[in-house]
């Protein structure tokens, strides 16, 4: 069991200091909005990263989103954005006040398309909205030219992109403002949280005074995060997960049982919210703020391994012609926080995976713009409907170690009939 077990799909990015820093912050400290010391050497900090005026640290980056699109729009007016996210993103712009116009995607690079948003901006438009999915930037150079031309603000989706460049800037600081995360499965983990970076003053002023109306402090949320963390560290663990947790979760996939597929699954809410819910009206404090700080240093080290994980994902596949793989980049405008690759059979290579022990997985983000939820806003983006059908995730996590990233390509190439 222990040698054909795989490694696991994905990792968390907790460690001992995090826990440890939990529990001090839980026994030892008082906890005041007014110490807020260390959320702002991490604002510090990531202002010099960026080469920013503001940055401000929020409680979600979905809150931030909201934050920032309300900060920028006028009510009822037209939000261009990717129909390609999380549900919830959406939710944000509509109880923000916006109304989600949604423009396709890009095919392989599962980006909103630039030509779409040049076709959709109008005078109506408050604000487009761009997501740097799977850490691929999105273009935004060329679309904040677009928007400069309509003088419409740029909002950057950064969630997946923490310490992307575009020709050479970090994504995040090309638009009006940039929105990061630090939740539980990002590249820095503070179970929940992250950052709007902004050079303009008047946004950040408004992002201010609505956050300080927020709950201090945020625990119970929080409390409950740390602990399907928890859960996520013990079951991918290396050992419980090749003595257990792959079993498990192998023989749910091939038999198609239910309750323990929808364990992995997400987005499994997909309703519409028009306000912003009352638990996300929390803060960001300060023993997360430490959490982030001690994680800053190590991101580039680790955007470098997973983009010698993406390239190497990208010699052993680009030759099948069935398969939509990302570009190959070496400039840090790709850094391959996954391996996205697109399938028209997603479910047969899936079992065929699983079958000759890997652990991959589809993503089950929704094409926003097909939602029942949100059939006021529905536009036909046959590329977000395809690509939410046909992606499957390639890990390319620092821990996931080379040997694990062949055998994926080999079973893939096996699939194939190659070798
Ligand atoms: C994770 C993610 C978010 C949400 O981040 P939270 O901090 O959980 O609110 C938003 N957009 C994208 C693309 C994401 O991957």
């Amino acid at each position: 069991m222990l040698t054909f077990a795989p490694n696991p799909r994905y990792r968390i990015y907790t460690n001992r200091n995090s826990y440890l820093f939990l529990l001090e912050d839980l026994l030892l400290r008082k906890r005041s909005p007014e110490d807020r010391k260390e959320i702002e050497i991490l604002e510090k900090e990531l202002c010099s990263r960026f080469g920013t005026e503001y940055a401000v640290c929020v409680p979600q980056n979905r809150v931030g989103v909201y934050l920032t699109v309300k900060a920028l729009i006028k009510p009822g007016q037209e939000v261009i954005m990717s129909p390609y996210t999380i549900v919830d993103i959406t939710n944000m712009v509509i109880s923000a006040g916006g109304r989600p116009v949604f423009a396709d995607v890009d095919r392989q690079t599962c980006n909103i398309s630039v030509a779409e948003v040049e076709r959709l901006i109008n005078s109506n438009t408050g604000a487009v909205l761009i997501t740097h999915l799977h850490g691929l930037a999105a273009e935004a150079h060329r679309i904040k030219e677009i928007c400069d031309r309509f003088n419409v603000p740029l909002i950057e989706d950064c969630a997946q992109a923490f310490g992307t460049k575009e020709q050479g800037k970090p994504v995040g600081a090309i638009g009006d403002a940039g929105v990061f995360s630090f939740g539980m499965y990002k590249n820095i983990n503070t179970w929940l949280g992250g950052a709007v970076i902004s050079n303009r003053q008047d946004v950040i002023e408004k992002i201010r005074t609505e956050l300080a109306s927020f709950a201090y402090p945020p625990l119970p949320y929080l409390l409950k995060k740390v602990k399907s963390g928890l859960f996520a560290d013990i079951a991918t663990n290396p050992l419980v997960f090749k003595l257990f947790t792959y079993w498990i979760f192998r023989f749910g996939f091939l038999n198609d049982i239910e309750f323990i597929n929808k364990i992995v699954r997400i987005e499994l809410d997909a309703s519409r919210k028009d306000k912003l819910p009352e638990s996300y009206k929390s803060q960001f404090v300060p023993f997360q703020a430490r959490l982030a700080l001690s994680q800053l240093d190590k991101i580039d080290r680790d955007s470098k391994v997973r983009i010698e994980n993406g390239l190497t994902y990208y010699e052993g596949l680009k030759d099948i012609k069935e398969l939509i793989i990302p570009p190959d980049r070496r400039d840090f405008s790709h850094i391959y926080t996954y391996f996205p690759i697109q399938y028209a059979k997603r479910d047969e290579l899936l079992k065929f995976m699983m079958k000759h022990c890997r652990d991959v997985a589809a993503q089950h983000y929704h094409n926003n713009a097909d939602l029942p939820a949100f059939k006021e806003f529905y536009r036909d983006c046959p590329n977000a409907r395809h690509v939410s059908e046909e992606l499957i995730f390639l890990p390319t996590y620092p821990r996931y170690s080379r040997s694990e990233v062949e055998k994926n390509i080999a079973v893939i190439r096996k699939y194939f009939g190659l070798n």
